[in-house]
């Protein structure tokens, strides 16, 4: 079975009632013809109930974070099962910006990614390298350093999607090439054909995130190893996300 395309819109700390209230709205117009790919949008946690509420079409709602640890004396943290109580099957863990601003390590990626799926949350579980590592050749040891972590704490793939998203391009407008990006999603699928399984490997779904565009996504898809995207900027426009979304049918 070929694997069917996944798109997300990382809204990441953006959003006044007003622009949330009329994205959702021309989201749910743009995207209502939409058959064939799986979509999610992932809005601030504090819009989160607005639009899981008001969305409407074929697309779901996905979180930017959680707690390692589940409810309980946390102060300022969202959990998994808060967001499974209230409907939210989605979150986004491992992103790159988490990961830097937040001093998040690969290990603490690892225990989000294993308590999300325990509380029966599907994860967009992200890798990247800097330019620095770009640069000095470790890209191939990073992303497989920081997809070990996550896979070691996989227990159900079918609920997992890898994003591989280059911390150079992410926000910058310097999109990888689709050679380039098609490099590494090769290698992230080999190396999960080699340690985990051959169906895995062929089952799971890897997108490519970091200056997604209309006028780009639809040559970095036709590359046989990308299955969608992960998109920050682009998904705050209604037309532009609909746009690389039906650039994947
Ligand atoms: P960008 O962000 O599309 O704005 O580069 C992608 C991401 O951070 O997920």
């Amino acid at each position: 079975m070929p694997r069917s395309s996944f798109v997300g819109g990382n809204w990441k700390c953006n959003g006044t009632c007003n622009s949330v209230s009329s994205l959702t709205q021309s989201l749910s117009t743009t995207t209502s013809n939409i058959v064939g790919a799986e979509v999610v949008v992932a809005p601030s946690t504090l819009h989160l109930p607005f639009v899981f509420k008001n969305i409407r079409g074929p697309i779901q709602v996905c979180a930017q974070n959680i707690s390692s640890t589940g409810s309980g004396a946390f102060t300022g943290e969202i959990s998994a099962e808060m967001l499974h109580d209230f409907g939210i099957r989605w979150v986004i863990l491992g992103h790159s910006e988490r990961r830097k601003f937040y001093h998040e390590s690969d290990e603490l990626i690892g225990e989000k990614v294993r308590y999300a799926l325990l509380k029966k949350l599907s994860v967009i579980a992200c890798v990247g390298e800097s330019l620095e590592e770009r640069k000095n050749d470790e890209t191939t040891n990073v992303v497989t350093r920081q997809l070990k972590a996550i896979s070691d704490n996989v227990s159900d793939w079918s609920r997992v999607v890898i994003a591989y998203e280059p911390v150079w391009a992410i926000g910058t407008g310097e999109v990888a090439t689709p050679e380039q990006a098609q490099t590494v999603h090769e290698t992230l699928r080999e190396w999960i054909s080699k340690e985990v399984s051959s169906s895995v490997a062929e089952d799971v779904r890897i997108i490519y995130g970091g200056s997604v565009k209309p006028g780009n996504s639809k040559l970095l898809f036709e590359k046989a190893d990308i299955d969608g995207f992960l998109v920050g900027g682009a998904s705050l426009k209604a037309e532009d996300f609909a746009a690389i979304i039906k650039s994947t049918l």
